[in-house]
């Protein structure tokens, strides 16, 4: 059992920002997201996109904002749980909450701040009956750890960002065996990670094969072999130890819609006094939450996180009186 004082469910910005927030009042915070990196959207859709409204950035790269976030939150210790999605709660007796998350990490705190962004990131799946007898035994939808796959055969699919840079970087000295399968002959991927898959397909380090896609898995305890429909070469099947369909994440309020908080229109009704939810003890920060003039924007998130974390202090110490003071006066004093 983890336990904490506030557990934070999303390590989007606003989430990494709660460390913060909550490590100035010395709450200690522990956050779970359902990808296998801390940053939310800004790693997962566009790290590379310079932002313009984050104030005092009149430009910062989205991966560099959350870099520095990361770094901001360092000095309050946070613990992560990553790659694990919070699937259900319950309330001791003692009021504290208890979290599980899909992998069945148990974390107990007095708050939970659902900072879950446009909800956990859930992988596309391509439409083969028994794709889910693999799940974990060789067919993976994210790559949580590229060493997992040194020395083994691996069939990758998928035409974007993802498919291509896993590819290159898995047939550079990581994976035995690389193959990259897509369904058209043109990428969706960065031109560069594009060349690059080229480049190495002429030189034999991946196998590539365009206008063809999967249609079947098969084995007994494990994935043994793939079952691929091609234009040029008809259908056949190739052996392998793994297979990564990358076909994108798309994401889903999934079970947090189930908890019992007012939702509207796929988001979490607060009231923004504290942005608390019909919930005591629940908390709905950044692109979750929705209330009258709501914007999803970076900097609304950051406010919201720290009025929200003011609210928990109240609630974890009723008795003990806050005084607002600068970080200019006091400093950041870690844990
Ligand atoms: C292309 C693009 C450009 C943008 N440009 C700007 C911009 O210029 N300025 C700006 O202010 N905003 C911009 N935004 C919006 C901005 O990215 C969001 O407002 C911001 O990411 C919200 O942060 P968040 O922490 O609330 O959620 P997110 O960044 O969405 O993070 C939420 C995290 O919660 C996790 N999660 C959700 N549910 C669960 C669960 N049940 N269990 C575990 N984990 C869970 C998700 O996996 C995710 O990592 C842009 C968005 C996009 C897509």
């Amino acid at each position: 059992m983890i336990e904490t004082d506030i557990i934070i469910i999303g390590a989007g910005p606003c989430g990494l920002f709660t460390v913060f927030e909550a490590g100035l009042l010395k709450l200690r915070c522990h956050l779970i997201d359902a990808l296998p990196q801390a940053g939310g959207q800004l790693t997962e859709i566009y790290p590379k996109k310079p932002i313009y409204d984050i104030p005092g950035f009149p430009e910062v790269l989205a991966g560099d904002l959350v870099t520095n976030l990361i770094k901001q939150a360092e000095p309050f210790k946070p613990g992560f749980t990553l790659g694990e999605r919070a699937e259900s709660f319950e309330k001791t007796e003692d009021g504290r909450f208890i979290v599980t998350t899909s992998r069945g990490t148990k974390h107990k705190a007095p708050v939970v701040a659902i900072a879950g962004g446009l909800g956990s990131f859930e992988p596309r799946k391509p439409p083969i009956a028994n794709l889910s007898d693999f799940e974990d035994k060789g067919i993976e939808y994210i790559v949580r750890d590229p060493n997992f796959y040194k020395g083994k055969k691996v069939v990758i699919s998928g035409g974007g960002d993802s498919a291509l840079d896993w590819s290159i970087f898995l047939a550079n000295g990581v994976a035995n065996d690389v193959t990259l399968i897509h369904r058209s002959k043109s990428f969706r991927g960065h031109p560069d990670s594009v060349q690059k898959v080229m480049d190495m397909a002429a030189s034999g380090k991946i196998k590539l094969m365009t206008d063809a896609e999967v249609i079947g898995v098969n084995g007994s305890e494990r994935l043994d072999s793939i079952h691929v429909q091609s234009e040029s070469a008809g259908n056949f099947d190739i052996q392998t130890d793994h297979w990564l369909p990358l076909f994108g994440l798309s994401p889903k309020l999934g079970p947090l819609a189930d908890w019992g908080m007012e939702i509207d229109k796929n988001s979490i009704v607060v009231n923004t006094f504290d942005y608390s939810t019909n919930i005591p003890g629940i908390y709905a920060i950044g692109d979750i939450n929705t209330y009258p003039g709501k914007l999803k924007l970076i900097l609304c998130g950051f406010h919201e996180a720290t009025l929200m974390v003011q609210s928990a202090f109240k609630r974890i110490y009723p008795d003990k009186n806050y005084v607002l003071k600068y970080t200019t006066v006091n400093g950041v004093t870690g844990f």
